[in-house]
């Protein structure tokens, strides 16, 4: 998402880019809808292995295509909220501020509303910011079965709204509105992902070039350390340098960080590392599947992600802020896997066929112990121990009852655990401050005279909606505002 609206974004600015991908174009095949393929059999999940600190190997839920994580998301594209970008105080401790304004990211969210094809409705959710301007399409209807739960959540007080989503419905737009959206690519290229929407434009304007199964495996500098000089990558097996006058990195944030430590000098810290806090307040966000099943009444919902509420969201109450409640794509019997692996597969079935699925994210905070490592092995370690875990169980139980309340008398609730690491952020973060920062808050390492980050690892809060919007628009920002492309 960082790196390739980044591209788009230089595009037109007279510069030169050449992005560097270490995955290839995500293939249109029968599969990409097959939740077989995709979910039983992990067809597009590429990742090598990650270390839990404690428990050993994982897969992480990370992509390597063209468009990154993207490919497979579920183009929920919601605004931080304007209070994400000030301190806020939650249950275990203070969110950080971030160095910037909502007012000084809005233009860019406004843009990359429009790139992204972002459908909503304004109005709607009383914790949404100020907009410059209305969503650039209407929001997305709900099924009846959706539209049904948000009139029960009406009754129970609750404000529900249509959920900001970047699939392609204007009019002649290709989205037939499938039942396998989220977590699978589009096999019609109408999701708003990085590939579709910034990457493919970008190369056609001419001055983008684009080398995919391209590995970076560290960064060189000059014997001043202040100006890095080329990226060494590997390609079919063979070293490759790349030389250019400027470097950005956006591989996610566990990805830069561990690229930034794997070009340290060897005393221990990372490249641009003189703050220290390369690797560290790693963060993911608190995050539950609920499943809420109704025994008597099947739900025949082909496109569920429309629903959302932030009724919670700052609950001043003695857990804080809780965090916000939205539909996840309907859940098929491979993906409800994610309820146990002792279930038998027929009621799976059972229960999928009679669920309405929701993903709840609560912020978690920014600790230098939570932190990306990479091991004398290479290998990338996350050592994780989730915080600020109150609220989000709170946030559980409040929306286990609404879903009770709304005639889904079984719940089953799932919190995710380490290798569900799609919203991984805060690995390098922006600040003023050199001592406490890896970057300014243009993204430019503040150790580093051509180094910018421009993916979510500079986040310094998590905030508790979906980040990928936030991510465009900071690397739309990082474009319009600071010195990268002067
Ligand atoms: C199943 C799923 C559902 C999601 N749903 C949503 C959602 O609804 N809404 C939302 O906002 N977010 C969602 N997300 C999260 C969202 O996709 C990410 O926040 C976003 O893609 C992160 O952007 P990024 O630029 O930081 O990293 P990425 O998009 O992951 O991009 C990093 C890129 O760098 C490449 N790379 C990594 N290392 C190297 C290297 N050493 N050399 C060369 N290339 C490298 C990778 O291949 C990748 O293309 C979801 C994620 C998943 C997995
Ligand atoms: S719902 Fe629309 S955008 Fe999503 S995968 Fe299906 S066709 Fe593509």
């Amino acid at each position: 998402m960082g790196g390739a609206t980044l591209a788009y974004a230089l595009r037109n600015l007279g510069a030169r880019v050449t992005v560097i991908e270490r995955g290839d174009f995500l293939p249109r095949e029968y599969e990409n809808w097959s939740p077989k393929a995709v979910f039983t059999r992990g067809r597009y999940r590429n990742s090598e292995n990650w270390y839990d600190a404690t428990s050993g190997p994982f897969r992480p839920g990370v992509h390597y295509y063209v468009g990154g994580n993207t490919k497979v998301f579920g183009a929920t594209l919601p605004r931080f909220r304007e209070t994400d970008f000030g301190a806020v105080d939650l249950h275990e401790g203070v969110s950080p501020a971030w160095p910037i304004d909502y007012r000084d990211i809005e233009p860019h969210y406004a843009r990359a509303e429009r790139v992204y094809r972002v459908h909503g409705t304004p109005g709607q959710d009383p914790t949404e910011p100020w907009r410059s301007g209305d969503f650039p399409f209407p929001g997305v209807a709900h099924e009846p079965a959706v539209a049904a739960l948000a009139d029960s959540l009406r009754g129970q007080g609750l404000t529900p709204f249509d959920m900001p989503i970047g699939v392609d419905l204007r009019t002649g737009g290709g989205c037939v509105r499938c039942a396998t959206c989220d977590g699978f690519p589009c096999l019609l290229d109408a999701k708003s992902d990085a590939d579709v929407c910034a990457m493919r434009p970008a190369l056609a304007a001419g001055n983008v070039e684009l080398l995919t199964r391209t590995t970076v495996v560290r960064l060189r500098t000059d014997p001043s350390g202040t100006r890095v000089t080329e990226a060494v990558a590997t390609r079919d097996g063979r070293e490759l340098r790349v030389v250019a006058e400027r470097f950005v990195l956006a591989a996610g944030a566990v990805n830069t960080a561990a690229l930034l430590l794997r070009s340290g000098t060897g005393s221990g810290r990372g490249l641009a590392d003189g703050s220290g806090r390369v690797g560290r307040n790693y963060m993911v966000h608190n995050s539950t599947f609920v499943v809420a099943v109704d025994p008597r009444r099947r739900n025949d919902t082909v496109f569920q992600k429309t629903l959302g509420w932030n009724d919670w969201y700052r609950d001043e109450g003695p857990h804080g802020p809780l965090g916000n409640v939205q539909t996840l794509g309907k859940l098929q019997a491979p993906m409800a896997r994610v309820l146990g692996d002792r279930v038998p597969a027929p009621i799976l079935g059972a229960l999928a066929a009679h669920s309405v699925d929701l993903y709840l994210t609560s912020e978690d905070l920014p600790t230098p112990n939570n932190r990306i490592t990479v091991d004398g092995a290479d290998r990338v370690v996350v050592h994780w121990s989730p915080n600020n875990l109150a609220p989000h169980r709170e946030l559980v139980r409040r929306t286990t009852n609404a879903m009770r309340r709304s005639g889904y008398p079984v719940v089953f609730t799932r919190r995710m655990g380490v290798a569900v690491n799609s919203h991984q952020c805060g690995t390098a973060v922006m600040g003023e401050d050199p001592a406490t920062s890896v970057v300014d808050p243009y993204g430019k390492a503040h150790d580093l005279d051509n180094l910018w980050v421009a993916d979510s690892a500079v986040f310094p809060s998590s905030a508790a909606v979906n980040p990928g919007l936030t991510i465009a628009a900071n690397a739309f920002r990082i474009a319009a505002d600071g010195e990268l492309a002067r």
